[in-house]
């Protein structure tokens, strides 16, 4: 469970904002994003593959969308809960290392999964869509695993992404 369980979160984000009475809220979140890499440089955008419980899970702030007022936020990790690991999340760039090729079988592309930081509106009677707020290489993409379809070599970080403590990690929703 994260920072905020499924009914903390409702609860915020149904209240809306006190100040301004908006019921537009604007959530930034931790949430997983797939990246298909060639040579270790990516060749698409990326993908967000989260669900909703994990957007939830991966929640560290929340502002009124219309006045900034703050509504939620926690210091400590999204992934791991580590006491102020969140300024080493967004601060820090990505430990995994990702190599060229597969070491199993000299592939060149993989597959890999990273936790990216973005925001998105909710309370706008549509469905939210998530802005990355870092790209690949920039503080705050940070891998998680990487994979080859080749012939199904995959590797993941131990420690937590995030902010580097040792794990085990705890399991996400
Ligand atoms: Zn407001
Ligand atoms: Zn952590
Ligand atoms: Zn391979």
């Amino acid at each position: 469970m994260g920072r905020l369980d499924e009914k903390s979160f409702e609860a915020i984000v149904s209240a809306g904002c006190p100040a301004c009475q908006s019921a537009k809220v604007e959530i930034k979140s931790f949430i997983d994003r797939r990246v298909l890499l060639m040579l270790a440089d990516p060749t698409d955008a990326g993908r967000w593959v989260h669900d909703g419980e994990k957007f939830v899970d991966g929640t560290y702030a929340i502002h009124c969308a219309s006045c900034a007022t703050l509504l939620f936020e926690t210091p400590d990790c999204p992934r791991c809960h580590s006491p102020g690991g969140l300024a080493k999340a967004l601060g820090e760039t990505s430990r995994m290392p990702i190599p060229k090729r597969c070491a199993g079988c000299n592939e060149l592309e993989l597959i890999a999964l990273a936790l990216c930081p973005a925001s998105a509106r909710y309370g706008t009677g549509e469905t939210p869509k998530p802005k990355a707020l870092a790209e690949y290489g920039e503080p705050g993409h940070h891998m998680v695993a990487y994979a080859c379809e080749s012939c199904d070599a995959a590797v993941v970080t131990q420690k937590c992404p995030l902010c580097d403590a040792p794990g085990p990690l705890r399991v996400r929703p």
